[in-house]
């Protein structure tokens, strides 16, 4: 199975993707995670990127299709593949088709998380997550439930992302609006595009994206 997984920041495709890796086996090929990764160790791509990202603008397409070509390289073929915050505009939409060919794999389904502006920002602005195990929380609407102590693994070190600030996610959900949402239509054209009500309870987004799903 070959899914993409879209929506505006922080609609919870990260934390949905997280639950087909469970349940399902699948792997997640988040551009985003590989971007913070080459920050992080000072790679070329990741001094090109750095600043882009903390604009919450869109880093070049040719870069993120090139990691794809290297994470499709490394992904066995009956392994099933979540796209996550790939393709965001119609430049990466076309190199994935070419991508897919290339490894042999084909779209299963276009997975569009809807929600509502206003209460993302809610959201982005109140998330961090653990530094030991990556585990996600929000200041309102899901602390740990000891204070300071991560559910998951007992870390007690947090971190935050520096693009998850209100000026950031505005151009970020701009970007969405104006480069990633104009791809839909593409996908709608060969009836692969399936939207879920993303402001819906996280276990409610996961049974219907699983009802979405061959069993
Ligand atoms: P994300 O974790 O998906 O929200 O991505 C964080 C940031 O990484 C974005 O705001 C962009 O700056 C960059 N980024 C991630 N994926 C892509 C992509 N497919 N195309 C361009 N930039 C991306």
């Amino acid at each position: 199975m070959t899914l993409i997984l879209l929506g505006p920041p922080v609609a919870g495709k990260g934390t949905q993707a997280q639950r087909l890796i469970e349940t399902r086996h699948m792997v997640q090929l988040s551009t985003g995670d590989m971007l913070r990764a080459a920050v992080k160790a000072g790679t070329p791509i990741g001094r090109e990127a750095k600043a882009i990202m903390e604009r919450g603008e869109l880093v070049p397409d040719s870069i993120v299709s090139g990691l794809i070509d290297e994470a499709l390289a490394a992904t066995p073929a009956s392994t099933g593949v979540i796209f996550d915050g790939y393709p965001r505009t119609a430049a990466q939409a076309e190199a994935l088709d070419s991508l897919l060919e290339k490894h042999g794999r084909k779209l299963s389904r276009v997975i569009e998380l809807d929600v509502d502006e206003e209460a993302l920002i809610d959201r982005i602005e109140g998330r961090f997550s653990c530094a030991s195990c990556g585990a996600g929380y929000h200041d309102r609407h899901k602390k740990p439930r000891v204070d300071g102590v991560c559910d998951m693994c007992g870390g007690t070190t947090f971190k935050r992302r520096p693009d998850d600030n209100a000026a950031t996610v505005r151009t970020r959900l701009q970007e969405y609006r104006a480069k990633t949402a104009p791809i839909l239509p593409i996908y709608e054209k060969r009836h692969l595009v399936a939207r879920v009500d993303g402001m819906a309870p996280m276990e409610d987004v996961e049974t219907a994206i699983a009802a979405l799903l061959p069993a």
